[in-house]
């Protein structure tokens, strides 16, 4: 079978989506019909981290709304260029667990490949906005990280990541899956990926075969922040991929202007569930440069938390918690 991606005339729609994002914010503001007021600040913000939008995310945010949450999470600003006490580059210090590039070890029985340094979008909240991708994805990458899992059998799950693994082809996902189901020890596959919340097409029919292969116990983990991110689409397609056997989870970050409101939470969870997900993690923030102006204090985070409790049933509340640099797990804050 020609795969779908080879016939330059029948790129899939997500492809289509993904050649075409926005990345002026010229644009941007135009479409949404804001003020270029804030455009300078924004044209600077974006030189460090570039800005890209799909454009049907952008049909999902309020026209003239300059406080819109979606808006807040991919428009570059000039906030981003403030220097902030304790946010750094690496705020995680991935640096320190490398043990060959392309390939991080940080928790016990699990390994992290980053596959690509792409992304359907840019958050600007993202912990990996300052990565060192060129240093982790030249040369045998691939042979040499296949290598130290095939030498690891205390590894049994292996999880895709980015960038945004699922901004790879079918093919290329395929070709990788097939060289990782050589090495028996690997049980469970994991995906990391926010490109379904931001284009669900991705989540295609041939992506679903591959995944739902009985080789793997998979499970794809989402990042949603909003309710309204939890498209109609996107619950057609996490309804299908639950009935097909695939795990899904959400993960999101609490955001200050974008989620820190308990009926924004009580919202999300209750959307993700019609699509078949469950919520899992609600991270505080990574301290990355850039990204201060999205804190929420530990102490409003509990109480919002506490309130979620209350408002909702305990298997759609999601964990409070934050990533601490050389913990040999996430640092639960609230369960
Ligand atoms: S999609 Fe994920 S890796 Fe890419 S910019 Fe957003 S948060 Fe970062």
């Amino acid at each position: 079978m020609i795969p779908q991606e080879s016939a330059g005339w029948e790129l899939p729609d997500w492809q289509r989506q993904q050649a075409d994002l926005i990345t002026d914010p010229a644009e941007l503001l135009a479409l949404l019909e804001l003020d270029a007021a804030e455009l300078p600040g924004s044209l600077a913000a974006a030189q460090d981290f570039p800005l890209r939008v799909p454009r049907r995310y952008v049909d999902l945010i309020e026209k003239g709304n300059p406080r819109d949450p979606l808006l807040r999470q991919v428009l570059s600003v000039s906030a981003e260029l403030e220097v902030a006490p304790g946010y750094g580059p690496d705020p995680l210090e991935e640096g320190d667990h490398t043990p060959v590039p392309g390939l991080l070890h940080k928790y016990q029985g699990r390994a992290l490949l980053v596959v690509t340094g792409a992304c359907a979008v840019h958050c600007r909240y993202c912990f990996r906005r300052h990565f060192p991708y060129q240093s982790h994805l030249s040369g045998k990458r691939w042979e040499q990280a296949l290598a130290w899992l095939a030498a690891r059998p205390d590894i049994n799950e292996v999880i895709l990541s980015g960038g945004d693994p699922l901004t790879l082809t079918n093919r290329r996902i395929q070709q990788l899956l097939d060289a990782l189901a050589e090495i028996p020890h690997l049980r469970r596959l994991r995906i990391h990926s926010r490109t379904p919340v931001v284009i669900p097409e991705r989540l295609d029919e041939e992506l679903l075969a591959l995944l739902s292969a009985p080789r793997w116990r998979t499970v794809l983990v989402l990042h949603a922040n909003h309710p309204r991110e939890v498209s109609d689409s996107l619950v057609d397609r996490g309804r299908q991929w639950q009935r097909a056997g695939i795990t899904l989870l959400n993960q999101s970050v609490l955001l200050a202007g974008v989620n820190d409101q308990l009926e924004t939470l009580v919202a999300l969870s209750d959307r993700l569930h019609e699509a078949g997900v469950l919520p899992y993690y609600l991270h505080q923030l990574d301290r990355v440069a850039g990204a201060a102006h999205f804190a929420v204090q530990d102490e409003d985070a509990l109480a919002l938390h506490k309130a979620l409790r209350a408002s909702l049933p305990g298997f759609l509340v999601p964990r409070l918690s934050r990533e601490v640099p050389g913990e040999p797990a996430k640092t639960v804050l609230a369960g």
